[in-house]
C-alpha cells in the first residue's frame, strides 16, 4: 500500500514547519504543522511583502508556529488576513494580533456548520477589497463555494492568487452544505479563469502553475461528477450514501463521508436547475 501523498518523505522535507520558502519575489510561505488527510501537508501561511507585511492564514492556533511568523517577518507585520474560518486557518490570528497588535481582517459572513466560531475580523472585506502599500497591492475576491465567507486574494504585482481552499494541490476541494455550495464554487472557478493568473499558491501544497488549464480540470472534473450522480438518480439510487459507494469508487473508504457532501451539493445544484427533487443528506431523492 502507498503512503498518502502528505506522508511521503520528500513531501514532509519540503514542507517542514521549520522552513521559511521563498516562493514568488513577493510570497514567502511557512507550513504550519498540521498535516493530515483534510489538510495534506499542512495549511500554508503566505507572508507577502518584506517591508511591510501582510500574513494570510495564520493556520491553528499553534504557538510554536505563530512564533515562527512572528519571526519571519521581524516585527513588520501590518495586516492579518484570514481566506475564511475553517479551524486549519484563522484560529492563529489571534496569538498573532495579540503578538503584533496588527488587524485581523476577513469577509463577515459567519458560518453555519464546523468553523472557527471565536473568530471575529476587526476589519470587514467585501469583493474588491484591496490592502496595499508601497510594495504590493492585495485585492480581495469573494469566492464562496468551499464556504459562502470565502475570499481569494490576488497579488495583483504577480498576478499570483492567494487561493486559500479554492483549489488544492493533489487533491479535492470538500464543498459541503450548509457552508459548501456547487454552484457558488463553480461561478468562483470560473471567475478566476479569467482573470489571466501567473500562479496559484493554495493553502495546502505547492505552487501551482498554469492556472487555466487547472481552473477548467477542476471545472471538467465536477462536472463529470455530477453526470455520474444524475445518472444514479435516474438508476434508481435514492440515498446519498449508495451513490457515493457507487460514484466515488476511486476515493479511499474514510474519506466516503466527506463525498456524501459533495454530492449533497451536486444534488442541490441538480434541484435548482429542476433536475431532481429532494432536500436533505440523510432523505431520499429523485427524478423531477
Ligand atoms: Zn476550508
Amino acid at each position: 500500500m502507498s503512503l498518502p501523498p502528505w506522508m511521503q518523505p520528500e513531501v514532509r522535507r519540503a514542507f517542514d514547519p521549520e522552513l521559511i520558502v521563498q516562493v514568488t519575489p513577493l510570497l514567502r510561505r511557512i507550513t504550519a504543522p498540521n498535516p493530515g488527510m483534510m489538510t495534506g501537508p499542512g495549511t500554508n501561511t503566505w507572508l507577502v511583502g518584506r517591508d511591510e507585511v501582510a500574513v494570510v492564514d495564520p493556520g491553528p492556533d499553534d504557538e510554536a508556529h505563530i512564533q515562527r511568523v512572528a519571526d519571519a517577518a521581524r516585527g513588520r507585520i501590518r495586516w492579518i488576513l484570514v481566506t475564511h474560518t475553517h479551524p486549519d486557518h484563522s484560529p492563529g490570528s489571534r496569538r498573532l494580533a495579540e503578538l503584533t497588535g496588527a488587524p485581523v481582517l476577513a469577509h463577515a459572513i459567519r458560518l453555519q456548520g464546523v468553523s472557527d466560531r471565536e473568530f471575529r475580523p476587526d476589519v470587514t472585506l467585501d469583493d474588491g477589497d484591496r490592502v496595499h502599500c508601497g510594495e504590493f497591492s492585495l485585492r480581495a475576491l469573494h469566492t464562496p463555494g468551499h464556504a459562502a465567507n470565502h475570499l481569494c486574494f490576488l497579488l495583483e504585482d504577480e498576478q499570483v492568487l492567494i487561493a486559500g481552499d479554492q483549489v488544492m494541490d493533489k487533491t479535492t476541494v470538500v464543498i459541503s452544505p450548509p457552508d459548501g455550495d456547487m454552484q457558488a464554487y463553480l461561478d468562483s472557478l470560473h471567475r478566476l479563469k479569467a482573470l489571466g493568473l501567473k500562479a496559484i499558491a493554495p493553502a495546502h501544497g505547492r505552487l501551482l502553475e498554469e492556472p487555466e488549464r487547472l481552473l477548467q480540470r477542476i471545472i471538467d472534473h465536477r462536472m463529470e461528477r455530477e453526470g455520474m450522480v444524475l445518472d444514479a438518480v435516474r438508476d434508481g439510487e435514492r440515498m446519498i450514501p449508495d451513490m457515493v459507494r457507487r460514484i466515488y469508487v476511486d476515493v479511499p473508504q474514510p474519506l466516503h463521508r466527506v463525498a456524501e457532501g459533495s454530492v449533497h451539493a451536486h444534488l442541490l445544484k441538480l434541484r435548482d436547475e429542476g433536475h431532481v427533487l429532494g432536500d436533505s443528506r440523510d432523505g431520499p431523492w429523485q427524478l423531477a
